[in-house]
């Protein structure tokens, strides 16, 4: 191996020298030429919908992860992957809306339901400076109790407690209700949501996290996400965010009752605003470089959840009810598109570790214009995390302190920096710490790395993430983490 970089490949800010420009299809191709994926792999080509398509049905997996990692080295080189120190502080579970996907959420008056005074999220702050964190990840329920003032208070006081730390929080499904608490002045949502966002930037707030994203196609969205705001709404918010400079990541959450062609529907969706936010951030435009960072999809979580109960999706049944219904005009009202396709929100087709890897990959291929696609190892598990980045993932994401939204509905992995450090060196790259602005604090390329000071692998099997509060329902399963063929 060469020696190692000490900062990261290329600029993780396309638009921050030159003028962007989105790169050209060529959509006379098979989504299975392998010559239109060398190129995609190279940035000089983008995918079309049905060129995705045809690449996700028609190749195999490997093939598919060749193309993504591939992309990722032309992006990321091929030394580094990264990882970052942050916590996730769920500041409230009480929430208004009624996501059927979701086990976190509890009405006011639940006996588990809660908010965690600014003190309780400070000591929070404090166990995560001590073990060399740089940021929060804050997000909640959508709780109408709290007014602006106790967000502004918060952040100011985490600011001056804590200025190193930066403040990555409320994700755009929380801006869209902070808009119907507050009810601020403006001619149109974005205005109100500006006047929102200004003030929390103001008070502290440093980026906003890719939450709610789950699936952007209307009849899925109107189905999972009972009360949550429509794509339209969460994509303004984030080129509201963008336009005051702020990076934000996208997310999406699949493997439910979507088809395949919604989840390429969701990828088109990033891609074409990120473009106009990377146009409007080129330097002729005077504006501020605010763009998505980085992607990152993981596969619905069942256990406790009202989704969960729904029947598994059996293919002597047919074509996947979500198949036929994501090739309607997307316009169709709902009980047409039900009068069609009867079935449609009775069966889920849970992703399997596979569905996963292959949809990671295309995303990879699919969003030339976004830095770093994230491994989801909090749902798919430590060993699937690790795998994925070979599948177009160049980002372990967080040590895992604290997690109380996936966890409750059946996941809780628990990570350390040893543990991400040992698992992103096994799979042949060397580990580093990174930002939230991806930028790299420390690559761990000598005996001092977290991982390669251990001695004891057995301290780290016990170790147990925090959760807020004691859950009414589900027992947690914690899972065993195998390193290094040891099972731990
Ligand atoms: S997913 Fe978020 S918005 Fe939906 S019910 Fe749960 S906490 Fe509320």
């Amino acid at each position: 191996m060469n020696a190692p970089p000490t900062a990261l490949h290329g600029s993780n800010s396309p638009a921050a020298s030159a003028t962007y420009r989105a790169p050209p299809t060529h959509p006379t191709l098979s989504g299975q030429d392998e010559g239109l994926l060398a190129a995609v792999a190279a940035g000089e080509v983008r995918l079309t919908a049905s060129q995705a398509l045809d690449a996700f049905h028609g190749l195999p997996i490997q093939t598919l992860g060749r193309f993504a990692d591939l992309r990722a080295r032309t992006l990321h080189g091929k030394h580094i992957r990264t990882y970052v120190i942050d916590r996730n502080i769920n500041y409230t579970n009480v929430c208004n809306a009624m996501c059927t996907f979701c086990a976190f959420r509890r009405d006011p008056d639940d006996v588990d339901a809660y908010t965690l005074d600014p003190a309780a999220i400070h000591d929070k702050i404090a166990e995560l400076a001590a073990v060399g964190g740089t940021q929060i990840l804050m997000q909640g329920g959508m709780n109408p109790a709290l007014p602006l003032e106790w967000y502004t208070d918060l952040l100011r006081g985490i600011k001056s407690k804590f200025p190193h730390i930066h403040i990555h929080a409320f994700s755009p499904p929380e801006f869209i209700e902070f808009v119907h608490f507050f009810d601020p002045p403006g001619e149109n949502l974005a205005e109100k949501i500006r006047w929102v966002m200004v003030r929390l930037r103001d008070a502290g707030l440093d980026s906003l996290p890719g939450g709610g994203g789950e699936i952007f196609a209307p009849h899925v969205r109107r189905k999972i996400g009972l009360g949550k705001c429509d794509a339209e709404s969460w994509l303004t918010c984030m080129a509201v965010a963008h336009s005051l400079g702020m990076f934000t990541s996208a997310t999406m959450m699949f493997g439910h009752l979507e088809g395949i062609a919604d989840r390429i529907g969701h990828l088109e969706m990033v891609r074409h605003w990120q473009d106009r936010s990377l146009l409007a951030s080129s330097p002729e435009s005077r504006q501020p470089g605010g763009h998505y960072k980085a992607f990152i999809a993981w596969p619905f979580q069942r256990e406790n959840t009202p989704l969960g109960r729904v029947k598994d999706w059996a293919a002597e049944e047919g074509e996947f009810p979500g198949d036929l219904v994501a090739a309607l005009d997307p316009e169709m009202p709902a009980e047409e598109v039900l009068a069609r396709v009867p079935g449609f929100g009775r069966r889920v087709r849970m992703s399997s570790a596979t569905d996963y890897l292959r949809t990671q990959a295309l995303s990879r291929l699919y969003l030339d214009n976004v830095y770093s696609i994230g491994a989801s190892w909090v749902t798919m598990g430590p060993h699937i995390g690790q795998v994925a980045l070979a599948y177009g993932a160049t980002d372990m994401g967080s040590v895992m302190m604290e997690e109380n939204v996936v966890s409750s509905a059946g996941t809780t992995y628990c990570l350390d920096e040893a543990v991400i450090c040992r698992l992103i060196r096994e799979a042949g790259f060397i580990p580093a710490q990174r930002n939230n602005t991806y930028d790299l604090i420390r690559a761990h390329t000598g005996p001092e790395s977290p991982d390669l000071r251990v001695t004891d692998w057995s301290e780290h099997r016990a170790q147990r993430m925090h959760q807020e509060a004691p859950r009414a329902v589900g027992v947690k399963r914690v899972a065993k983490v195998t390193i290094g063929g040891v099972s731990r």
